[in-house]
């Protein structure tokens, strides 16, 4: 299963998991765009690691891909490697496109049910092989805090996070943010983790661990990817609501709505919601604002969706929203228990 073992030695076990992203590509000459190349070049560029006294494998994805096209299969391909792996290391590494990392590391953390290891994705916005590459130092930070154990020898951050430009964050809080700085990624209501500068500093009080160590993990593969997505905005028409709505093939609406989770008021607009509960749909909240909770309560606006049977998401991104219903909707068909699910926080995704 693995492809390269750096160094077997004692102390932590490391896997390495390259799936794609920026942090693994090159330039192609024929067309000048940049595609992926395999991960015994990546550790060329990156010699640091040999210096950690652990043993680091890889294990590559076959094909290696851009983040944007990845699909649920992927992540269930991710978490059942994962699984299969899971004792044979103390923590993993999973190098991932930036674009949909966010996403990935939130269908994770549904997906991995009683974590007690790291999993923590990281990439780059510049290729590993370019001198100003912030790959290296994502790379090296990342397998650190994987193998990083508090005094009785368990995982400091038993958790599926995002590291990027020295923040360490849980990755289901995670959105990207920038599309051209180092610092790509924010966990809005949540501070991070743990910081790196001299030392990395650890955040303890807000890393989630389990009440015992030593439980099997249970992998939660079923999802059931019925989602759409409505995004209000002024000038929306009924046609097209309605054909978010109340799609055959939809069970379930994330609206991202405006402020603390506001959105038209207008008849038409709360009757297509109303149409679409009754058909049994699922409905659910989620502010269009980077930070913030939804509160349906404050304004008249938001009040008439909760009357219209609209479900909180709370301070829930949407990407974490997104894995959150596939999850549930996989491993449910009951839409009420789903529901009621859903202002729960499962995984440290949204704030108590
Ligand atoms: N398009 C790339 C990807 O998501 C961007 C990156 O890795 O930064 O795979």
């Amino acid at each position: 299963m693995t492809d390269n073992t750096l160094k077997a030695q004692d102390k932590s076990s490391i896997l390495i998991i390259y799936t794609g992203g920026t942090i693994g590509m090159k330039e192609d000459p024929a067309d000048q765009t940049l595609k992926p190349f395999d991960f015994s070049q990546i550790m060329e560029e990156v010699p640091e690691l040999r210096k950690f006294a652990c043993r680091i494998d890889s294990y590559t994805f076959d094909p290696l891909i851009d983040s944007s096209d990845v699909e649920p299969a992927m992540w269930q391909e991710l978490a059942g490697l994962i699984g299969r792996s899971y004792d044979e290391y103390d923590g993993f590494v999973v190098l991932h496109g930036t674009d949909t990392m966010s996403f990935t590391a939130s269908a994770l953390s549904f997906m991995l049910d009683g974590l007690e290891k790291p999993v923590v994705f990281t990439g780059s916005q510049l290729p590993i092989g370019r001198p100003r590459t912030d790959g290296k130092e994502n790379l090296v930070s990342a397998v650190e805090i994987a193998s990083a154990k508090d005094a009785d020898g368990h995982a400091l951050v038993p958790e599926v996070t995002v590291y990027f430009d020295a923040r360490l964050l849980r990755g289901n809080r995670t959105t990207k943010v920038n599309a051209e700085h180092f610092d790509a990624f924010r966990s809005p209501n949540l501070p991070p983790l743990a910081e790196a500068g001299i030392n990395i500093r650890y955040n303890t009080g807000i890393i989630r661990r389990p009440a015992a160590f030593g439980h099997p993990l249970k992998v939660m593969p079923e999802l059931d990817t019925r989602v759409s997505i409505l995004k209000v905005h002024p000038g929306i028409t009924p046609q097209v609501v309605s054909n978010i709505l109340l799609g055959a093939e939809t069970r379930a609406v994330i609206i991202e709505t405006y402020g603390s989770g506001n959105a038209i008021s207008k008849d038409w607009f709360i009757n297509l919601l109303k149409v679409a509960g009754d058909m049994g749909k699922i409905l659910v909240n989620v502010t269009q604002c980077l930070y913030g909770s939804v509160n349906m309560d404050i304004y008249a606006t938001g009040r008439r969706l909760k009357e219209a049977g609209v479900v909180s998401g709370r301070d829930s991104t949407t990407e974490s929203m997104l894995a959150k219903l596939f999850h549930l909707m996989g491993i449910s068909r009951d839409n009420a228990w789903v529901k009621s699910r859903l202002e729960e926080n499962l995984k440290g995704e949204i704030s108590e």
